[in-house]
């Protein structure tokens, strides 16, 4: 068994508790890099809690290869609400303190008055700050692919030969303030971002990606 334990990382806009998952890897693995594994920052996009949250049940039985913490949903308001964006009608994922930040704005990709100055932005920038993740993996939806940035390439092609999706560069457009920008781009942390599909009645999504994201934390398939 795997040490499990639940921890608060912060709160959103309306109070609810933003939840991460910690697991302590076997003395073997900790020399590893932490990895951070998210989803749910855009709230209309809840098949990836869904995701992560089955992957951090499966992690119980058997422990992952290194210092693992899960964060299943970070837009807590806006799943709820059924938004894209927070409770402050902030896309948190363009909110980041990137040098780019605010520049290139397109409708409906509200940036925030400021850099992270939304809850949410700071309590996963907090937590990457206290664990020196490095390997940082943000779950989308509903697209087909993996993408990369920073030093995220090696690991995109090791998944994309795990689930089938295609590697793509980027995402066709620009994305100031986005999370890839700030920890792949600039600080060359090992980023990669799946986008998946909704989950369906196939469960396609996951049985999919499943060996993949086992994989980001080092666990055989
Ligand atoms: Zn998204």
């Amino acid at each position: 068994m795997s040490h499990r334990r639940e921890v608060v990382i912060g709160h959103t806009v309306l109070g609810r508790s933003i939840e991460a998952v910690h697991f302590t890897p076997p003395s073997y693995a900790r020399e590893r890099p932490p990895a951070l594994l998210f989803g749910a920052i855009h709230g209309d996009e809840a098949v990836t809690q869904l995701m992560l949250e089955r992957l951090a049940d499966e992690l119980v039985e058997r422990p992952p290869g290194r210092d693992t913490w899960i964060v299943p949903c970070v837009n807590v308001d806006g799943v709820l609400a059924g938004t894209r964006n927070n409770a402050n009608d902030v896309d948190l994922n363009r909110n980041f303190a990137s040098a780019s930040w605010g520049t290139q704005r397109r409708p409906g990709y509200h940036p925030g008055k400021a850099a992270e100055d939304q809850p949410e932005t700071q309590a996963i920038v907090a937590l990457i700050e206290r664990t020196g993740a490095h390997r940082l993996i943000a779950v989308h939806a509903t697209y087909r692919m993996i993408n990369w940035d920073g030093g995220g390439e090696p690991l995109a092609h090791e998944l994309a030969e795990r689930c089938g999706y295609p590697v793509e560069r980027d995402m066709g457009y620009p994305t100031p303030g986005s999370f890839g920008t700030k920890y792949g781009v600039e600080q060359q942390r090992e980023v990669v971002t799946f986008e998946v599909p909704y989950l369906g009645v196939d469960e396609r999504a996951w049985t999919d990606c499943r060996t993949a994201l086992r994989w980001c934390v080092d666990l055989p398939a």
